[in-house]
């Protein structure tokens, strides 16, 4: 059988235009025989899958051969006799479009990330998350792939549905081989109940956290008030959703908010270029676009993705236990104060403490260098049963810690997202998302994973010749660590 694209090579650019490569050969395969016949060709050389490019870190990069496997869009729903229900999803299909089969079935699924563009392939293999629950990864109960035998070399499809394999495969970062379909858990179809309030600190969300499952909230910079959106799910309440409070809210959202607030800040940030004038704009007038004081029912997927997608952007997302939460976010408060030049000085007690990591003068060095110009958005995120996601087999919910960048000077963000990240993670036991911008190392983060070295020698019970690997996934899983002892 032919193999329907024998690609030539091709220019990859991801959705924040931060990575960009130009892999030799790039495949978009019809069925499981063409995978395995790429694998067979490439089982000397490097193979990387590409989703929806939607991340930001190396971990997509391949020199060699990309997969694509846009194709693999087939959609089953099983039940048990109980009622339970999964989704056994191929492997290119969107979120957005997966999440419309399951509406029509009843269904949704328990956790959602604030965009829907991105294939449900993908985000499993970074532990893409929501908030309040474990990951998307954690709700995965199979996996098949395209891989190579232990034994024999050869490629081959494997059913990861247990033990270690599955939890490796849970959140693989692209290292478990081709993943083809992936059976995920799904639940009835629910509303969620959200309201948005002004409080007073980041200790009073805390203490609401538990009565609001969906919770989040964002800290304004430069008036550094604090807006939680409490979020609670109902059965589902299709009604609702016709009231004209909701109708008002949600066309409010979509343009005010989504659209019109995140068009003015780019014109300020690349037209204008004037950081006070982008400080201005956060102090004092994102506050008002926010509508604080609704109580609005909505279909979960409308109030818990947001429009994300519609504007090109680069983040950086750190998770932190929640123990360092409180002392996380001052410190955040002070370094992007003197980043911004707005603050000449950190406090007495964040200067002993980053003069004692070395970071201090690297500081004080930065004043003026970068206005951060978006709320910081928090989400909890509870501990995942997989071997390497964010949260893996954590003993406390996390929260992750979203700095996000809309403007065309991206070096000058990644100065400050490297410092952010190096400083929190010192301080605060903070680690990367995989699939966003990743300025740290394996040093790093490597003691945050304490079944890292299990997962390396589960990849390679199904890659021996680290075909699956890439510079990226080199480094910071340390595959070059040599083998488990
Ligand atoms: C607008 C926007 C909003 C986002 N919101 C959130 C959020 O709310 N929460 C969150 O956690 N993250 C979020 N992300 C990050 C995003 O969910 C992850 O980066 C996700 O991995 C992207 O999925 P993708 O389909 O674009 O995959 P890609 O970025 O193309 O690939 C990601 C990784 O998955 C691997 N991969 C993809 N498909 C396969 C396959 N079939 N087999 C093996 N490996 C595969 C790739 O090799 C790569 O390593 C957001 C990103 C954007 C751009």
């Amino acid at each position: 059988m032919a193999i329907s694209s024998w690609g030539q090579g091709a220019h990859i650019l991801n959705f924040g235009r931060n990575v960009r490569f130009n892999p030799r050969r790039y495949y978009v395969p019809e069925n499981e025989a063409e995978v395995l016949r790429i694998l067979t060709a490439h089982a000397e050389g490097t193979v990387r899958v590409v989703g929806a490019l939607h991340s930001w870190s190396n971990i997509l990069v391949s020199e060699d051969a990309v997969i694509d496997l846009r194709r693999f869009n087939d959609v089953e729903i099983e039940r048990d006799d109980d009622g339970n229900a999964w989704a056994v999803v191929g492997a290119g299909v969107l979120l957005k479009d997966l999440l419309a089969i399951l509406r029509d079935r009843g269904l949704t699924l328990p956790v959602l990330p604030g965009a829907t563009t991105q294939t449900l392939a993908g985000c499993i293999a970074t532990a893409t998350h929501g908030s309040g629950l474990p990951s998307m990864s954690h709700y995965v109960d199979g996996v098949r792939t395209a891989a190579f035998d232990a034994q024999t070399g050869k490629a081959r499809i494997h059913e990861f549905t247990g033990e270690d394999e599955l939890l490796a495969a849970r959140c693989s970062l692209g290292c478990m081989g081709v993943m083809l379909s992936i059976r995920i858990r799904c639940v009835p179809l629910f509303s969620v109940l959200e309201s948005v309030q002004r409080v007073e600190s980041v200790a009073e969300v805390l203490t609401s956290r538990r009565g609001f499952t969906f919770q989040e909230f964002i800290l304004m910079p430069y008036n550094w008030s604090v807006y939680v959106f409490q979020r609670r799910p109902l059965g589902y309440r299709p009604e609702q959703e016709s009231r004209l409070q909701a109708r008002f809210y949600r066309a409010y959202k979509s343009f005010v908010q989504d659209f019109l607030a995140h068009w003015i800040l780019i014109l300020f940030l690349n037209v204008i270029k004037r950081p006070g004038a982008v400080r201005w704009l956060l102090k004092s007038v994102f506050p008002s676009v926010l509508l604080t004081g609704f109580n609005v029912v909505e279909r979960n997927d409308r109030v818990l993705a947001r429009k994300h997608e519609l504007f090109r952007h680069i983040e950086l997302e750190l998770f932190v236990p929640l123990r360092h939460l409180e002392a996380a976010v001052e410190s955040i408060r002070e370094i992007i104060s003197v980043f911004a030049g707005t603050e000449w000085d950190v406090s007495f007690g964040l200067a002993e403490r980053l003069a004692e990591i070395g970071l201090l003068d690297a500081l004080l060095e930065k004043r003026g260098a970068y206005t951060h110009h978006y709320p910081i958005y928090f989400r909890r995120v509870l501990p995942d049963e997989t071997l390497i996601s964010m949260t893996a087999g954590a003993a406390e919910d996390h929260y992750s810690i979203s700095f996000f960048s809309y403007s065309v000077d991206q070096e000058s963000f990644a100065v400050a997202a490297e410092f952010l990240a190096l400083a929190i993670n010192l301080l605060y036991e903070g680690r990367p998302h995989w699939g966003k911008f990743f300025p740290l190392h394996y040093e790093d983060v490597a003691q945050f994973y304490p079944r890292l070295a299990e997962f390396r020698e589960v990849c390679r019970q199904v890659d021996p010749k680290g075909v699956f690997q890439n510079r990226f996934t080199r480094q910071v899983l340390g595959f070059d660590q040599g083998p488990l002892a």
